[in-house]
């Protein structure tokens, strides 16, 4: 998945970055993350 001149900071393209169970999207350009949920579940990561 890849979206072109989406992002907000340098208009460079973002790419979907699947990590285990965590989603977020990344720009290729200058590395600013978005996260696709919307709700943080938790700040301490558990269990692999
Ligand atoms: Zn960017």
């Amino acid at each position: 998945m890849l979206k072109t001149k989406a992002c907000p900071r340098c208009q460079g393209d973002i790419v979907q970055v699947a990590d285990r169970d965590e989603r977020y999207l990344s720009c290729v350009q200058c590395g600013f993350v978005l996260y696709a949920s919307s709700a943080p579940r938790t700040a301490f990561p558990q269990g692999r």
